[in-house]
């Protein structure tokens, strides 16, 4: 597969920080030769209610919209309506409830901020060392993989984003291996996957999140549910890098990837 054929993490107008609306990221994705494509707008469980990041309003207007726009545009393309929900583990009644509310195709289980902190794009990296932070993250990435209900963990290493990419702090994952395999075995045991993040191919970092040893670990613990997905917030970043996130993939040991529909997965090759 050497074209931009999918894209399984992706943010409209209903995410607080996203920029254009679903039907244009939905035509920008049949323009570049998609045939599978998931809008899956930020769900911060913990701030649901909340006024600036709540998804309280835009969460029932995505379910007036995107259900309408699988059928407009069916003939073209599979359009999957999708969630990233965040930090379901802090709020596992109201998580319960939104996935009970919405007939999504596809959970992505995202953890943006730890308890009794922001978001990590928040955080100040000299008042909060990440050595303390990263152990605390693998630890809530573990109980989410233990109890919420989702289909693939989003972006393994989240806060690399902030930490590496935004500060130029450098971290030594070796240490967090053995936190991050019981995270991979959990995931495996419960039936879930994770995704290939490429948004730091094109912003800083410049390799995926997680990157290729780690999707190989995944891989040599039995991992086989995987999606690819650029993290778009905008229509220009639809598709980015997915052929990179590609080759990390074969290069791990991956002939196909997953997709939902409905929840449950089918196998495409890659
Ligand atoms: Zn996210
Ligand atoms: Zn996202």
């Amino acid at each position: 597969m050497n074209r931009i054929s999918f894209d399984f993490h992706t943010h409209s107008r209903f995410s607080f920080d996203g920029d254009d609306t679903a039907e244009d990221m939905v035509n920008r994705a049949i323009a570049l030769g998609m045939t599978h494509y998931a809008i899956t707008d930020h769900i911060e469980v913990n701030l649901f209610y909340d006024g600036e990041y709540g998804a309280e309003r835009s969460s029932r207007e995505a379910a007036e919209t995107i259900p309408a726009l699988k059928e407009k545009y069916a003939e073209e393309i599979v359009l999957l309506y999708g969630a990233e929900l965040g930090q379901s583990h802090h709020d596992p009644a109201l998580a319960e409830k939104i996935l009970a509310e919405n007939p999504y195709d596809f959970v992505i289980g995202s953890c943006h901020m730890i308890r009794g902190h922001e978001d990590f794009y928040f955080l100040d990296y000299r008042k909060e060392p990440p050595e303390k932070l990263l152990p605390l993250y693998f630890e809530e990435l573990l109980e989410m993989a233990e109890t919420s209900d989702f289909d693939v963990l989003g972006h393994l290493t989240y806060p690399l984003r902030y930490i590496c990419g935004d500060c130029g702090i450098t971290v030594d994952m070796k240490k967090y291996e053995p936190a991050i395999d019981e995270i991979f075995r959990t995931l495996i045991r419960n039936g879930k996957g994770i995704e290939i993040n490429t948004s730091e191919v094109r912003e800083k970092i410049g390799t995926t999140l997680p990157n290729l040893p780690c999707v190989k670990r995944y891989r040599e613990l039995g991992g086989e549910i995987l999606t690819i997905a650029t993290d778009a917030h905008s229509t220009a970043d639809l598709g980015k890098n997915i052929l990179d996130g590609i080759e990390v993939a074969r290069q791990a040991g991956f002939d196909q990837i997953a997709v939902f529909r409905g929840r449950t997965a089918e196998f495409i090759s890659i």
